[in-house]
């Protein structure tokens, strides 16, 4: 049997008693439509191309560059966290990080 902890809390989800959410991310890098001279052009098409060009290349740095899939699971309560700041941005400014 699969078990599943929280990805946030680290704590074990009982799949009889826990809801368990499932956080998808995708991060890729953008398309600007200026470098391309058909503006019509679907974007989406343009980075499923770069995706298979990778796949050819076989170049696993390159593809994280463009294209990242990340996937969590949440307990109820980290899903409610989640939500309310999916940037992490309040815990940015915990640490003093910088915005620039
Ligand atoms: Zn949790």
């Amino acid at each position: 049997m699969i078990r599943y902890s929280c990805d946030i809390c680290k704590r074990d989800l009982d799949p009889d008693q826990d809801l368990r959410y499932v956080v998808r991310m995708e991060v890729f890098a953008a398309i600007d439509p200026a470098a391309d001279d058909d503006e019509d052009r679907d974007h989406l098409q343009e980075i499923q191309d770069i995706l298979e060009r990778m796949e050819d290349t076989e170049n696993d740095q390159i593809g994280e560059d463009v294209f990242q899939q990340l996937r969590f699971d949440l307990c109820p309560e980290c899903r409610k966290k989640f939500l309310k700041d999916p940037l992490g941005r309040d815990i940015a400014k915990v640490f003093g990080f910088s915005a620039n």
